[in-house]
């Protein structure tokens, strides 16, 4: 099964796409990691990137785009989290060969709530994986650093700037699978024990459908 997740920033696609990998067997790509760890490593790709990042606007599709095929080549079941993020994108990964979309799962989310849940956000000072402030002192489950700080892209402005270019441009990728009959959509408000209970029934009905397609 090949999911796509969409929602704004601070819908919680970050988790919810670390849940659904480990809950149905799928291989969890997320762009915006895949950029702050390069970024992170000094990497050619994160030198060219970072800026981007850094003032939440899109990275070019020239550049994201190979790096994107070249990760999902050869994957049956994944959930790409943060990509596509406009509709050039979206077209450009259903090209590609064996890529199959099953379902697009948009993650609603009022703006007031992602405000409050961004300036709760950190993430770790030595690889850049997302955590929650409750568990600050706590050991980065990817690298072991055990220091956290807010995430450099989730400042006021820039938040406003990321809201902007969501609006803008990936808001129109829902439109996108909902015309393609692909879009499942979640109500995204709520305790995260309760957004996950409806997202996980919704991905069970698709691979429900998946099997016997
Ligand atoms: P995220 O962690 O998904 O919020 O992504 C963080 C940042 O990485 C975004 O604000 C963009 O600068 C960049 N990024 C992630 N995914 C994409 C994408 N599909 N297209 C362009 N830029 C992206």
């Amino acid at each position: 099964m090949q999911l796509v997740l969409i929602g704004p920033p601070g819908a919680g696609k970050g988790t919810i796409a670390a849940r659904l990998a480990a809950r149905f067997g799928l291989v969890h790509l997320s762009t915006g990691d895949l950029l702050r760890e390069a970024s992170a490593a000094g990497t050619p790709l994160g030198e060219k990137t970072k800026a981007y990042v850094d003032a939440g606007r899109l990275v070019p599709q020239e550049i994201l785009g190979e790096v994107v095929a070249e990760r999902v080549r050869g994957e049956r079941a994944f959930v790409l989290d943060g990509y596509p993020r406009t509709v050039e994108q979206a077209e450009f990964l259903a090209a590609l060969p064996a890529v199959g979309i099953a379902g697009a799962l948009y993650v609603a989310v009022p703006e007031g709530e992602i405000v409050r849940r961004l300036a709760a956000r950190v993430v770790c000072a030595s690889c850049g994986a997302v955590g929650e402030t409750a568990v600050e002192n706590a050991a980065c489950p990817k690298c072991g650093g055990t220091a956290w700080e807010p995430r450099p892209d989730d400042r006021p402005e820039t938040v406003a700037e990321r809201y902007a270019v969501y609006m803008q441009d990936t808001a129109p990728v829902i439109d996108y699978y909902r015309d393609r009959g692909l879009l499942v959509e979640i109500d995204g408000k709520g305790d995260r024990e309760e957004v996950w209970a409806r997202v996980e029934a919704a991905v069970a009905a698709l691979a429900g459908d998946d099997d016997n397609g």
